[in-house]
C-alpha cells in the first residue's frame, strides 16, 4: 500500500461522513472517533453479518448483551485490575508518552523516540505501569465515591452470566455466547486512526468445551474465523495471515493464541485474535464470587469447569481492514477517480437513482418512482444534487455498486442507464425491471 494511503484514508472517510473525529467542535480528544452516517451504515452491516453467522444461522451459539459498567470483583477475579497495564516510559525531549514494547530497541535500557529520534534511558527516565481500567464514580455524592469498571473486554459480561445462560436456556456444551457491544481502554499509542481508540466494540464468542476437546475446537475457530473474512467480509485473502503466539507471548490465563492479522496501511497489525482460555475465567470468578460455575457433562458423565475458545474480533478494525481493502484509485481521462469496491452487500447504498436533468418533473417523477420500488428491499438514495459527473464520482467514493439514471430517451423507451461502480460500463436496461436487475447483481 502506498505510504500516503493512511492519510488518504482518512481524508475519504472525513468526507464521506463515515468517521470523524470525536468532540470535534471542541478541539477532539484523542483515539476517540465518531461513525458518521455512512459509518454506522458500514459498521451495522458487519455487526449483522457476524450475529447471523453466528447466532441466527447456528443452533450451538446463543447471543447476550450484558452492561459495560462492571463490578469491581468482576476484574479483581479477571486479573485486570492487579495486570491489565502497559509499561510506559517519557522522552526526556518532546515529553511524549511511549509504550515500552513499541518502541526500537537500541541497546539494553536504551530506546529510540518514534517522534524526535533522541536516545531514551529508561535507567534515567524508568517506565512506569499504567493501568488500561477506565473506572467511573457510581455514587451520588463525590466524597463518598464508590466504583464501577467500563470493561475492557466484553467477554466478563459472558463469563460472569454463564450459569445465567447455562440455567435458562436447557443446552449444553459445546455451547458458545456470542456478544456484540463497547469495551473501553485508556490506550497511550495514538495516531493510528480507529485501529486503536479508548471506546471501541468488540464481537466475542465464548465457545465452552469439554477440556478434552479443547484444541481442537481451537483449531476450527482458528480456520472458520479466517474464512469468515475472505468469504463474508470479502477481504482479499492475500492482505490476511495467521500468526501463532510464541509459549512467551501468551497471556497468563491462555493456553494459545493465534492472531488473524491484516496488511493495515501502516503494516500488519492484529485484527482478531482467537485464545484457548482453558478454565481460567470460569475458575476464578467461581473463587472470587463463591459460586459454583461448574458444569455435569452429560456426555462423559463428569463435573467439569468447561475450557473456553474465544474468537474475539474488532468491529473497528474490521471497518478500518474493509475500508482499506477496498480504497483504489485510477486515472480516467487525465483525473483520478478514487472508488471503494466494497463487496455489494457491505455497501451503505446497493444502488443510487438519478434524474439527469432536475429541472424536468417527469424524469423527476420517473427516478422518484424507481427510488420507492427499489428502497424497502435495498438501501437506496435518490440524488439530484449535482451534475451526472459529480453524482457517478461521489457514489464511486462511496461504494455504491450500481447507480440509475433517467434521461430524456427514457420517456419514450421506458429504458433508463446503468453503471456499474468497477467499471464504469454503462447498460440500458427496462425500467420495469430494475428491482431484478438490483436483486440479481448485489445478491451474486
Ligand atoms: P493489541 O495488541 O493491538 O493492543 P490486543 O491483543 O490487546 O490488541 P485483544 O485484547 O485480543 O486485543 O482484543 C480483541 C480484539 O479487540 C482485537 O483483535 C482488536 O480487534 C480489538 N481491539 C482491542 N483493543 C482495541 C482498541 N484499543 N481499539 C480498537 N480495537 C481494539
Amino acid at each position: 500500500m502506498p505510504e500516503d494511503a493512511l492519510t488518504k484514508i482518512v481524508s475519504l472517510c472525513r468526507r464521506r461522513g463515515f468517521v470523524f473525529g470525536g468532540s470535534e467542535i471542541y478541539g477532539g480528544l484523542s483515539s476517540i472517533w465518531d461513525y458518521g452516517p455512512l459509518g454506522a451504515k458500514l459498521k451495522k452491516t458487519i455487526k449483522d453479518i457476524w450475529w447471523d453467522t453466528y447466532v441466527n444461522k447456528r443452533g450451538d451459539i446463543v447471543g447476550l448483551d450484558s452492561s459495560i459498567i462492571m463490578h469491581e470483583d468482576v476484574f479483581k477475579a479477571s486479573g485486570h485490575l492487579e495486570g491489565f497495564a502497559d509499561w510506559l516510559v517519557d522522552c526526556p525531549k518532546c515529553k511524549k508518552r511511549f509504550r515500552i514494547d513499541k518502541l526500537q530497541k537500541i541497546e539494553e535500557d536504551l530506546y529510540k523516540c518514534p517522534e524526535c529520534d533522541t536516545t531514551i534511558d529508561t535507567k534515567k527516565n524508568k517506565a512506569r505501569k499504567f493501568n488500561l481500567m477506565l473506572k467511573t464514580n457510581m455514587s451520588a455524592t463525590e466524597d463518598e465515591p464508590y466504583f464501577g469498571y467500563l470493561r475492557p473486554e466484553t467477554a466478563q459480561g459472558i463469563f460472569t452470566n454463564f450459569s445465567n445462560v447455562m440455567d435458562t436456556m436447557h443446552k449444553k456444551i459445546p455451547l458458545g455466547i456470542a456478544q456484540i457491544g463497547k469495551a473501553f481502554r485508556n490506550e497511550v499509542t495514538t495516531g493510528s486512526f480507529i485501529f486503536r481508540m479508548k471506546e471501541f466494540e468488540q464481537m466475542e464468542i465464548e465457545y465452552f468445551v469439554n477440556p478434552a476437546t479443547a484444541d481442537e475446537f481451537y483449531r476450527t475457530w482458528v480456520e472458520e474465523r479466517f474464512t469468515f473474512y475472505v468469504n463474508k467480509i470479502g477481504l482479499r485473502k492475500d492482505s490476511l495471515r495467521l500468526r501463532e503466539h510464541g509459549k512467551d507471548e501468551l497471556a497468563h490465563y491462555a493456553k494459545a493464541c493465534t492472531d488473524i492479522e491484516y496488511n493495515f496501511p501502516f503494516g500488519w497489525s492484529e485484527l482478531e485474535g482467537i485464545a484457548n482460555r482453558g478454565n481460567f475465567d470460569l475458575t476464578e470468578h467461581s473463587r472470587v464470587s463463591k459460586k459454583d460455575l461448574s458444569y455435569f457433562d452429560d456426555a462423559t458423565k463428569e463435573k467439569i469447569v468447561p475450557f473456553v475458545i474465544e474468537p474475539s474480533a474488532g468491529v473497528d478494525r474490521t471497518f478500518f481492514a474493509v475500508i482499506s481493502d477496498a480504497y483504489h484509485e485510477e486515472e480516467v481521462k487525465g483525473k483520478i477517480r478514487v472508488v471503494l469496491k466494497l463487496k455489494p452487500r457491505l455497501a451503505p447504498y446497493s444502488v443510487a437513482i438519478f434524474p439527469l436533468l432536475k429541472n424536468r418533473p417527469e424524469l423527476v417523477e420517473l427516478a422518484k418512482n424507481i427510488f420507492y420500488d427499489i428502497k424497502d428491499k435495498f438501501p437506496a438514495l435518490y440524488d439530484d444534487s449535482g451534475a451526472i459527473g459529480k453524482l457517478y464520482r461521489r457514489q464511486d467514493e462511496i461504494g455504491t455498486p450500481l447507480c440509475i439514471t433517467v434521461d430524456v430517451e427514457s420517456l419514450s423507451d421506458k429504458k433508463v442507464t446503468v453503471r456499474n461502480r468497477d467499471t464504469m460500463q454503462q447498460e440500458r436496461i427496462d425500467a420495469t425491471n430494475v428491482l431484478g436487475f438490483i436483486t440479481e447483481r448485489i445478491n451474486a
